[in-house]
């Protein structure tokens, strides 16, 4: 027996959510009383792996052939399904990122798994098996029992910190056996429409909403989400108005999101627009009605006038950055 976690990375780079993974698979692991094996698929660089190696796992498969060099959710299926065979892992973690999301009920068919979605603790292992999840748009949590042998777990992005580990992992290559139907559907190429921070794997999200008056007014916000390293989101109301694109919609019809850092600016706070935002670690609102819904979720509030606070804001992180450069 063993755990395995499944790694995702960008261009060769490991996401934090890998290391999340890994820090969460080696105490799961440690529970367990067995060991960590963690899965790259696609093209990684060796320092990239050999920095992996330091968070838990005894061993990393990489899946490095050209057919796996693009993400395919049906054949990474696979190859993380065949990996947990070739490993003897009744346990499965991935991310419950995009991808995660969408790979993690595959492997779990193909292993005949119970499937937990957005786990935000470690499983309770003293009476058999309990792991503890968002429920309700995270208004409340929902403890699942999971009693058949094989385990599929997807964590929440940030739920769960990244612990650096005295044991260092082998790396081994691993080359999994698919069939022509895993690539069913096949990405030829993948063209960067922006050079913007990806919002559903953004540490920090600067987000406006209706208060904000029209499309013309997002440049600060475009400002200040750049100085922070941020992705840029919306409420529905503005994509729905063709201000901000479909894409940056968050909320409950939109991307859910759970960034370290979640700057509300013009947004009043609907419970489905809180839906997609309320797991980030920390809040900070920005809105010129002190009663707004929002500030109810809020770890920081700032009333006040948006076209006010947010060019002070940045001329603040400006001057920070400028004496601390
Ligand atoms: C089935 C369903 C699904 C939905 N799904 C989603 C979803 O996924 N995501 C989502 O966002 N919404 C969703 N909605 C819509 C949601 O109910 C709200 O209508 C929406 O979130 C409101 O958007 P808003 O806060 O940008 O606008 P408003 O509600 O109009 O709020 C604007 C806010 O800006 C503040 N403001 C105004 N001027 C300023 C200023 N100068 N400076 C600072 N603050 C200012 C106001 O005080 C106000 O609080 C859904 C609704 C339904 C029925």
């Amino acid at each position: 027996m063993s755990v395995l976690v499944y790694t995702e990375h960008a261009e060769g780079k490991f996401k934090k959510s890998s290391f999340e993974v890994v820090s969460y698979g080696a105490a799961v692991a440690q529970q367990l009383g067995t060991n960590l094996v963690a899965l790259s698929i696609g093209n990684v660089a060796s320092d990239e792996l050999n920095k992996l190696a330091h968070y838990g796992a005894s061993k990393i498969l990489t899946v490095s052939e050209d057919a796996y060099k693009s993400f395919v959710n049906q054949a990474y299926g696979a190859v993380i399904a065949q990996a947990a065979q070739k490993e003897g892992a009744n346990v499965v973690v991935l991310s419950a990122s995009f991808s995660g999301k969408g790979l993690a009920p595959r492997v779990a068919v193909k292993l005949n798994a119970a499937y937990v979605d957005g786990a935000v603790s470690l499983p309770d292992t003293s009476n058999g098996f309990m792991v503890r999840k968002g429920a309700f748009s995270g208004k409340a949590f929902a403890d699942v029992s999971i009693t058949s042998k094989n385990k599929v777990i997807a964590i929440m992005p940030n739920s769960y910190k990244v612990v650096e580990n005295s044991q260092i992992a082998n790396i081994e290559s691993f080359v999994p056996t698919t069939g022509s139907n895993d690539f069913a559907a096949m990405v030829k190429d993948i063209v960067r429409a922006s050079d913007k921070v990806s919002l559903p794997d953004a540490e920090i999200v600067v987000s406006g909403g209706r208060g904000l008056k029209g499309p013309e007014n997002w440049g600060m916000v475009e400002e200040l989400a750049q100085l922070l390293g941020a992705a840029t989101a919306c409420s529905k109301p503005v994509s729905d108005a063709h201000w901000r694109p479909h894409s940056e919609h968050v909320g409950q019809t939109g991307i859910a999101v759970s960034p370290n850092l979640y700057i509300a600016i013009g947004i009043s706070g609907a419970i489905q627009h809180l839906a997609g935002v309320s797991s980030s670690k920390v809040i900070v609102v920005i809105n010129k009605d002190p009663e707004a819904p929002f500030f109810k979720a809020a770890d920081y509030g700032i009333v006040g006038d948006a076209f006010e606070v947010v060019p002070q804001l940045i001329s603040a992180i400006k001057e920070f950055k400028a004496v601390n450069a």
